[in-house]
């Protein structure tokens, strides 16, 4: 299996969960780094040769991808009148493009093989908004639409894509959030608390699963009920 931005954060902790049930399971990212027992390939997901790359790097190892997970994903939050073009493609680039570069390479394997897992990392954000957050909230919706037209296109052949919608999750990417702000986001969780990467991975790895084969198109939320009702 495939985990885009494997080396860190949520993508890490998906890594660790599938080895630990006992997956070949590769980590892309740009350094290439990986947690112990998984391959580490260089990808940029923006850049369909990188992808094509790193994909032919993991079959040459592991042999066909059957599993792949969308996660990298990036953030470059400003208000709408001073975000740039620059900031709106930096984002989309990566978090949509990417994973549309994934998809479409990791499908080509699945439905050889009649069998395929696509999971994407959406956000609570994708559905709920986020005032600051304009490219990447409409990057996370568009994963939404990327899933469903996958599965409306193969999901006959064994192969299923849904997104994974984490809320507030103690990574990397939240640790940058100045104080107020995550404090004004706890506030509104039910849960009272920020999510762990393992709460995600266990969800990504249910999607995942030989029993959710009838579980496509779907948003699974891992958000304490942040986003309930979106
Ligand atoms: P981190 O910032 O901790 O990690 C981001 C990951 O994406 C890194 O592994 C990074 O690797 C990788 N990445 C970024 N750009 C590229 C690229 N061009 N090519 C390949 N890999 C890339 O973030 P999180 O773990 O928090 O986020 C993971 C996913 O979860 C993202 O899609 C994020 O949007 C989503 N998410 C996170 C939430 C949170 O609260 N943390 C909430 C909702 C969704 P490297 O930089 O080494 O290349």
């Amino acid at each position: 299996m495939i985990v885009t931005g494997g080396n860190r954060g949520i993508g890490r902790a998906v890594v660790e969960r599938f080895l630990a049930e006992g997956h070949k399971v590769a980590a892309l990212s740009r350094g290439g780094d990986a947690p112990d027992g998984a391959l580490g390939v260089v990808c940029d997901v923006a850049d369909a040769a990188s992808v094509e790359a790193a994909f032919s790097q993991v079959e040459a190892v592991h042999g066909p991808v059957g599993i792949a997970v969308a996660n990298a994903g990036v953030t470059q939050d400003t208000l709408l009148l001073r975000m740039s073009e620059e900031d709106w493609r930096a984002v989309v680039d990566v978090n949509v493009t990417g994973a549309f570069h994934v998809a479409k390479r990791a499908v080509k394997s699945m439905l050889r093989a009649k069998w395929g897992r696509l999971v994407f990392t959406g956000s609570v954000v994708g559905l709920y908004g986020s005032a600051g957050q304009a490219n990447y909230c409409a990057s996370k919706a568009a994963l939404v639409g990327l899933a469903r037209s996958i599965t409306r296109e193969v999901g006959a052949r064994g192969i299923t894509a849904n997104v994974v919608a984490p809320g507030f999750i103690e990574t990397d990417m939240t640790a940058k959030l100045d104080e107020a702000t995550q404090a004004k986001y706890r506030a509104a969780i039910p849960a009272a608390r920020l999510g762990l990467a393992d709460e995600v991975a266990a969800a990504v790895a249910y999607l995942c699963c030989d029993e959710a084969g009838y579980v496509s198109g779907a948003v699974l939320p891992v958000d304490g009920g942040l986003g309930m009702g979106h």
